[in-house]
């Protein structure tokens, strides 16, 4: 790859996103394969916040001495790509997931939102995301978090039929859930999304059409609706593997995506990715960034990033994790691997440790591709060329796109290419087939898991 090619490509630039892990969860849920455990010490999740904010005051400090390095030369660096450093890029989006980090306590949620601002150059309008649990969301937890900036919520409401939670191992009931939103809407939450899932065993269209009549019913403003996935290490994969679970067949499946699809367009939700749909202007501006290849820090625990055109990805391993903190290095792997060559260097930071390791052009092409097919607007030509500063026709004329156009899968106009409606149950196939080599996969499907619950 020649330093032209990465000053071409274009990622590196706009604002930034934070993303922060919170790795707990008062109970594991039958379907859950996320990296996220119930707590061994009642103190744990305080002491982990702790470490999450020393992981911030570290990226700080380095950023800053990389733009002290910078200041005054050129506004590129040895690769030839942008070389304003995180210290300098705005932050406008932040979002805690996980796990559950409402399961922290008020005081360590505000701790770690005042080193966000301290850390990090926040904008005016900053989108700030917290996901939440019905069981572990006070109102005076809603309270402190309002007053401490966030300005939009998560709930991880899944279903409101008792039955369904159960099945689920869902820890929270249908009145918990209906509280929980309620309490936030009464102390001033303004952007609410609900998680909702579906084609889990036992499930039936009927229920589904209850639990989407009465989440609609709530008015939030975004909603997210899942289809069950069978995740390794999670109970209903080792239950489906013993045989003691069906799951509903790929038909059913689709068709209550296809209901689903149907009833929340009728409601006025704009479907602007697969799994998301959004009251106007309420689309989440922080998970587009997964979708249309921008920048973002993943902080905590196993949280990746991808950064000046290069992706990281945090340790997974509690302890290793806390053992780079502790040595105040960055907890990521790649650069944890490469401390010989890092020790070595003034600035052992992400900046230098990104204009080493900068992610092929190709490969980032692949996953844009990929993952803005997930949304309703596509692959924008414009966009692609504006990223990589080559022309989409040029990169993907041997791909045999065409066939899914002609088969109405696809449909392509003079801006760029959407999947159809019909085309959304193709999806895989269809995205499949922009992945010039098998490696970006894992990427696309990383893009994927970090949106769902
Ligand atoms: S699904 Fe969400 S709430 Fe349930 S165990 Fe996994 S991360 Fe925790």
């Amino acid at each position: 790859m020649t330093a032209e090619k990465h000053a071409a490509a274009g990622t590196s630039g706009g604002p930034l996103g934070i993303y922060l892990h919170i790795p707990f969860c008062e109970r594991k849920c039958r379907y859950c394969g996320f990296l996220s455990f119930v707590p061994s010490a009642a103190d744990q999740p305080h002491r982990y916040a702790q470490l999450l904010a020393e992981e911030m005051k570290l990226h700080a400090v380095q950023a800053r001495a990389w733009d002290a390095k910078t200041a005054g030369e050129t506004a590129t660096d040895a690769c030839g790509r942008h070389a304003k450093g995180h210290g300098r890029q705005p932050v406008d989006s932040v979002f805690f997931g996980g796990g559950t980090p409402s399961l922290l306590a008020p005081e360590d949620l505000l701790m770690l939102l005042d080193q966000v601002r301290r850390c990090f150059p926040l904008t005016d309008d900053c989108e700030i995301t917290v996901e939440t649990n019905p069981e572990s969301l006070t109102r005076s937890k809603i309270e402190a978090l309002l007053a401490g900036g966030v300005n939009r919520f998560s709930i991880g409401m899944q279903s409101l039929r008792p039955a369904s939670l159960a099945v689920l191992g869902r820890i929270h009931d249908r009145e918990r859930a209906l509280r929980a939103y309620r309490d936030l809407r009464e102390a001033g939450a303004a952007n609410i999304n609900i998680d909702l899932m579906f084609a889990y065993p036992g499930h039936q269209a009927a229920a589904w059409q209850e639990d989407l009549k009465e989440v609609v019913a709530l008015q939030p403003d975004h909603i997210s609706a899942y289809s069950l996935q069978l995740e390794e290490g999670s109970a209903f994969y080792r239950d489906y593997k013993a045989g003691r679970i069906d799951l509903p067949e790929d038909a059913q499946e689709r068709a209550m995506y296809h209901q689903a699809c149907r009833f929340l367009a009728s409601k006025g939700y704009a479907h602007y990715e697969i799994s998301n749909w959004a009251a106007q202007g309420k689309a989440c501006r922080h998970n587009m960034k997964y979708w249309r290849m921008r920048p973002f820090l993943g902080l905590g625990l196993g949280a990746s990033s991808f950064y000046q055109s290069a992706r990281y990805r945090n340790f997974a391993d509690p302890a290793r994790y806390e053992k780079a903190l502790l040595l105040e290095r960055l907890p990521i792997e790649r650069i944890e691997e490469q401390a010989d060559a890092a020790a070595a260097d003034p600035l052992p930071g992400l900046c230098v440790a990104a204009a080493r390791n900068p992610e092929p052009l190709w490969i980032q092409e692949d996953i844009y591709c990929m993952t803005a097919l997930r949304t309703r607007r596509g692959i924008l030509y414009a966009e692609f060329s504006a990223l990589f500063g080559e022309a989409f026709a040029a990169v993907y004329d041997a791909v045999d796109y065409r066939r899914w156009i002609a088969q109405g899968f696809l449909e392509e106009t003079e801006q760029g290419l959407a999947l159809t409606v019909a085309g959304i149950d193709r999806s895989n196939e269809i995205m499949a087939d922009f992945l010039r080599e098998s490696a970006p996969q894992s990427h696309a499907a990383e893009s994927e898991r970090r949106t769902r619950r």
